[in-house]
């Protein structure tokens, strides 16, 4: 028997390393010999950096999963510990012939999978891991001198003329085992966990397939118009299951593949590209923390000297209860609080208006993020704060410093998203609201007297930000 070990890689269809201890067809070589036996581990060290809204969907997407095993003969066995010790013991209780996982590319994963392989070299049990969870994997895309790129458009062009494998099949009739003592499913609060305060969305493949489904039959041809703009919903809402692979990126490919070929105009399919565009953007975050696993606590991007971030406590807390008087600052972070989730175009917003007008270290919202969003992934979460934070690799250059006002005014014109999040504003309109921090304070009483006034003014922060960014890069905060 096999073991496979699955951890952000929860689906049982185009899943490579499955595919090869299960011996699919077309699959690769595998150490020892089938049936394969699914294994998920309740880690504690992976625990103790989760939070409410991940561990709901990583439960759900466990079931669901379970669920699939069962619907094919299987069945999912479930431990809880450290996998360095219950690796070696399953596969010593099941006897089995070799085992195999996907790769892993933040630094901790990859520690981790390193000591359990050296567990299992340990126990005499040989161990194979498969690129899977991206396209290319890092260390595949390089510049012509061969070191890992740190702009995003020239990552591109190579990623996106590289040619994508096809889907691995899903395992046969009889590949898959059934343990005798498969576990039960741990509740959140077995894990330690409450349950979450926002809604998380459904998880497991059959739920992720069927939003790219839905996604691929309309929003897609007008992805590239109304993508940036949050009221809408166009986007595809498939970072979540990215995050926890319950679905497979070859399978998302090929389907992007037939919407494209069944685009109905060249604008169609050029939004379609646009799309595959921000696939590509997971990739070159996943690459850069591949070779810099670093920037999880430290900037990307040195400056000559320390930046100093102004991190007033009261001023993060605003922020974080969505009460900072900005209102398209406030919709995101309440929406972040409702649903687990934001708007990508919010995000940024959120982020710029944390770094860059309150001057707030970028490693308290990254916490934050990391604490309440669904899809937090290190690669993604970390690259997008530093690149708001103009810290990261091919970042926001310093000096580009939203205005949360004008942003919710384009972004957001008829101020709907804002009035779905932030119910104090129902019944202003909206110039007033993305003026509200040019009314005068007895007009804002008068309009919504329970939403707050604007805590900093953004003009004078954006010059403080700017003068602290100049220092930071050794030059005169004074000069032009
Ligand atoms: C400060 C900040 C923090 C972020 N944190 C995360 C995070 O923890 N997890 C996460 O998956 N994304 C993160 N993003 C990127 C982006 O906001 C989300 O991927 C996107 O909003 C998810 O919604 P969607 O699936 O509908 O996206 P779509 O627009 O439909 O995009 C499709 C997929 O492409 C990828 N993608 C889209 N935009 C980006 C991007 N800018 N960077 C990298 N990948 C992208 C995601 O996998 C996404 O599911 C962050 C962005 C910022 C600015």
């Amino acid at each position: 028997m096999r073991l496979h070990w699955h951890r952000s890689d929860l689906r049982l269809v185009d899943n490579r390393g499955l595919a090869a201890a299960a011996g699919a067809e077309g699959a690769d070589p595998a150490p020892g010999d089938g049936p394969a036996l699914g294994l998920f581990v309740f880690d504690d060290a992976v625990l103790d950096h989760a939070s409410p809204p991940r561990v709901a969907y990583m439960l759900d997407a466990v079931d669901s999963l379970r669920e699939s095993y069962r619907d094919h003969g299987g069945d999912l066995l479930l431990r809880r510990g450290d996998p360095t010790s219950v690796l070696p013991a399953v596969a010593d209780a099941h006897d089995a012939t070799g085992v195999v996982w996907n790769r892993a590319y933040s630094g901790l994963g990859r520690e981790r999978d390193d000591a359990v392989r050296a567990a299992l070299d340990d126990a005499g049990v040989p161990v194979a891991a498969y690129h899977d969870a991206l396209h290319h994997e890092p260390g595949s895309i390089t510049t012509n001198a061969g070191e890992p790129y740190s702009v995003y458009s020239y990552f591109w062009k190579k990623w996106r003329d590289r040619e994508k494998a096809d889907p691995y099949p899903a395992p046969g009739t009889g590949a898959l085992a059934t343990p005798d003592d498969p576990g039960d499913l741990p509740t959140a609060a077995d894990l330690g966990f409450d349950s979450p305060e926002a809604d998380v969305p459904a998880a497991g493949h059959a739920a992720a397939r069927e939003r790219l489904d839905e996604f691929l039959a309309g929003d897609v041809y007008d992805y590239a118009d109304r993508r940036d703009y949050p009221a809408d919903r166009c986007t595809s809402r498939l970072s979540v299951h990215l995050r926890w692979g319950t679905i497979g990126v070859r399978e998302v490919s090929a389907a992007i593949r037939e919407a494209k070929a069944d685009a109905p105009s060249e604008d169609a399919r050029e939004s379609v590209e646009e799309f595959r565009g921000e696939l590509a953007w997971r990739e070159f975050y996943h690459h850069v923390l591949n070779f810099n696993p670093e920037v999880v606590t430290e900037n990307y991007k040195e400056y000559e000297e320390e930046i100093e971030w102004r991190d007033d406590p009261d001023e993060i807390a605003a922020w974080k209860a969505g009460e900072t008087g900005y209102p398209i600052v406030d919709a995101g972070m309440r929406q972040l609080k409702q649903e687990a989730y934001m708007h990508n175009r919010v995000r940024m917003i959120v982020a710029s208006f944390l770094t860059k007008d309150l001057c707030c270290d970028w490693r308290h919202g990254y916490a934050h993020f990391r604490e309440r969003l669904v899809d937090h992934n290190t690669a993604n979460d970390n690259g997008g704060w530093q690149w708001a934070a103009s810290t990261g690799t091919d970042a926001q250059p310093y000096f580009r410093i939203f205005n949360p006002m004008t942003q919710g005014e384009r972004y957001d014109p008829a101020a709907e998203y804002i009035k779905r999040y932030v119910p104090e504003l129902e019944g202003v309109n909206a110039d007033d609201i993305h003026s509200w921090h040019e009314l005068g304070l007895s007009e804002r009483n008068r309009l919504a007297p329970d939403y707050p006034h604007p805590i900093v003014d953004h003009g004078d922060r954006r010059e403080e930000a700017l003068a602290m960014f100049k220092r930071a890069r050794g030059e005169d905060p004074e000069a032009d």
